[in-house]
């Protein structure tokens, strides 16, 4: 119930902070931790930005190094079981490179993340519904990389452009990618893997390709209510985002130049869109970026967001981790 109990007062976006443990790399090399989880009560952190500085930043949830998989879903999943009463949702983790994007959303096979534990609870939660709801779920895999669109599900290259279009009603779609209809999630699990490893054809390097691109899973629910005939649609984007790091500027040249513009322009102009929406702006930058577009349906109106913002506790990564702090304070 924290989602729901809360909302009347503070809105429909939540932003929860997540901090990874020192890697064996960090320890081993003398790496120190620059965040303070006793800085106050729940939802505080302190970040040491010199020995006796001290800032503190405060959000909906904050998670320390010990705080597991299902800790972190259970927070989620009043959210993510809002889709099938009919609400669009997005879920979407912001940070550097290598501090657990990756690892929130899709986890690991001994500890899986969001994404598949969503799928988990919505078809339970389907199935307790059964007697009055009969539940239509499919999935789509999506790769946005320089402000291109590309189908993680499609099993032939798509020789047309994929493009946004607005349908009469007003949802946004993107005409002939993959929408796979799922029924277990055994069937999810497939899916996933066949998402995954088509991210790494064409690429020399995955884990380089996958920290420059963001990663979209979207869930479209389609409800119908047996009782009095009524049916919905609905839909909620689960994102990993490409990493937020500013790249140095020697090292940035030709098409890793072209590359660290598209990713500092789309989330610029996530960090606008949500802004706007936090502060009940009347006009919202939805166009001013693939990723944004994609994701209109899903951020604003009566719709849910939640962020998480994932942190690294090195004092090597402490402007970076400032820098991301802001971020995510500035749309909250
Ligand atoms: P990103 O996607 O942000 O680049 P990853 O998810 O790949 O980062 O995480 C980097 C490394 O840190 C991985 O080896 C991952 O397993 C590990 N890691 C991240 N978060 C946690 C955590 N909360 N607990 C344990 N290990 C983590
Ligand atoms: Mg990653």
């Amino acid at each position: 119930k924290l989602f729901n109990e809360v909302q009347e007062a503070k809105g429909n976006i939540r932003v929860f902070c997540r901090c990874r443990p020192l890697s064996k790399v960090e320890l081993s090399t003398g790496c120190t931790t620059v965040v303070d989880f006793d800085a106050g009560k729940d939802g505080c952190l302190g970040i040491l930005t010199n020995g006796t500085t001290k800032k503190s930043f405060r959000f909906d949830r904050v998670y320390t190094p010990k705080d597991d998989q299902v800790d972190v879903f259970v927070d989620a999943s009043p959210m993510v079981i809002s889709v099938l009463d009919g609400y669009n949702v997005c879920i979407f983790a912001y940070g550097q490179t290598g501090t657990g994007k990756t690892f929130t959303m899709e986890g690991t096979e001994q500890n899986r993340g969001v994404n598949y534990r969503t799928l988990e609870q919505l078809f339970k939660t389907a199935n307790e519904r059964s007697d009055t709801f009969t539940y239509d779920i499919s999935v789509s895999v999506l790769e946005v990389y320089n402000e291109q669109i590309r189908d993680l599900l499609a099993t032939s290259p798509v020789s047309k452009k994929l493009e946004i279009k607005q349908a009469s009603e007003g949802s946004h779609h993107v005409p002939g990618i993959v929408e796979a209809k799922v029924e277990n999630i055994k069937e999810v699990w497939t899916v996933m893997q066949a998402g995954s490893n088509a991210r790494s054809i064409g690429s020399n390097n995955v884990n380089e390709h996958s920290s420059r691109s963001h990663c979209l899973l979207c869930i479209m629910v389609r409800a119908k209510n047996m009782m009095n005939g009524e049916c919905t649609k609905s839909k909620l984007w689960l994102v990993d985002l490409a990493g937020s790091e500013r790249l140095a500027k020697t090292d940035v040249q030709g098409e890793r130049l072209k590359e660290a513009q598209n990713i500092n322009r789309s989330l610029s102009a996530l960090g606008d869109v949500v802004s706007a929406l936090a502060n009940k702006s009347s006009h919202i930058p939805y166009r001013n970026s693939k990723l944004t577009h994609l994701l209109q349906d899903s951020l604003g109106g009566d719709s849910k967001t939640l962020m998480f913002v994932q942190i690294s506790p090195s004092d090597q990564d402490l402007g970076e981790t400032i820098s991301s702090l802001n971020f995510a304070t500035r749309v909250r």
